[in-house]
């Protein structure tokens, strides 16, 4: 544990009104990419536990000179959660920094568990999750009219086992857009999974390492047969997206079926259709 001040004395609380310890999304690594409210609340925080050094930067940059801040890498859950219940028995504001989003891949619920059981009251402000910045730094949409409108957000098995019916190759039977999280490290079951379930070698795969950390970001895009060798490559091992998609490239597609709430032709609750139906230019080149 790395901590940078000396408790400041207890000027809000008695130990009977414990302070809300907020679960807070840092984002994905920008420290540009936390939420107004979650950046407000660092500004106020009396004590801080980040998650390594992913969320560090936003922590002590923004923090008061007075906060007490710890790293999480070396403790328990147990140790966590005594370290929260710890803080909000004397300062208001206690906030938990994750990465991304805190819902997932978080470890969220298991800290919440033992703070329910204290009496310490929580709350959560959601962050960006590094697949909506992978997806960002890579140009493209999770989403696409008429090639597919889910997104599934998963991980191969690692030490974690997966539930029934959530193998990767279960999964990528849908064709849809998977964020692949946690998985670099196993390319080759990721490959297999979709190989398995019917995707060509040539189809599209982008991996993105590091997302929306300034000059560290590396976008490296293949096909799932060629993916691997190239993330061997460039080198990458560690905080990598990796998004399977038959969507993928489509910046450079000819042909694409337009967004119907952006069409001509339809009507909604904030615009009326001011285009006949049969004067419109489907699928314009
Ligand atoms: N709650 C986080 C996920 C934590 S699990 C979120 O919403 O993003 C950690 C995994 O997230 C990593 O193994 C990697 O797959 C992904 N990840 C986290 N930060 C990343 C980044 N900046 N770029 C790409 N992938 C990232």
């Amino acid at each position: 544990m790395n901590e940078r001040a000396i408790a400041p004395p207890d000027t809000l609380h008695s130990a009977s009104k414990p302070g809300t310890v907020w679960f807070v999304g840092a984002g994905p690594g920008d420290p540009e990419l936390i939420t107004v409210k979650g950046h407000g609340l660092i500004e106020r925080a009396g004590a801080i536990l980040f998650a390594g050094s992913l969320v560090s930067e936003a922590a002590t940059r923004w923090a008061p000179a007075d906060c007490v801040i710890a790293d999480s890498k070396d403790m328990t859950l147990e140790q966590m959660s005594a370290w929260l219940i710890a803080q909000a028995a004397r300062c208001e504001t206690v906030v938990r920094l994750q990465t991304g989003d805190p819902g997932l891949y978080g470890a969220l619920i298991e800290l919440v568990q033992p703070l329910d059981a204290a009496g310490v009251p929580i709350a959560v402000v959601p962050g960006v999750s590094s697949a909506m910045a992978s997806a960002a730094a890579a140009v493209e949409s999770l989403t696409l009219p008429e090639v597919t409108q889910t997104v599934i957000f998963t991980r191969v098995e690692g030490r974690t086992p997966m539930p029934e019916g959530e193998s990767l190759e279960a999964l990528a039977a849908h064709h849809s857009t998977l964020c692949i999280f946690l998985s670099i490290t196993l390319m080759g079951k990721v490959t297999a999974a979709l190989t398995a379930a019917g995707w060509s070698p040539d189809a599209p795969v982008v991996v993105v390492h590091k997302a929306s950390w300034p000059g560290e970001e590396k976008i490296v895009r293949g096909t799932v047969a060629t993916i691997q060798a190239l993330c061997r490559e460039a080198r990458i091992v560690s905080q990598s997206m990796i998004i399977a998609s038959p969507n993928l490239g489509a910046r450079h597609w000819t042909t694409l079926a337009k967004s119907k709430l952006y069409d001509a032709s339809f009507t909604h609750r904030f615009r009326r259709a001011s285009v006949p139906v049969d004067h419109l230019l489907q699928d314009t080149p």
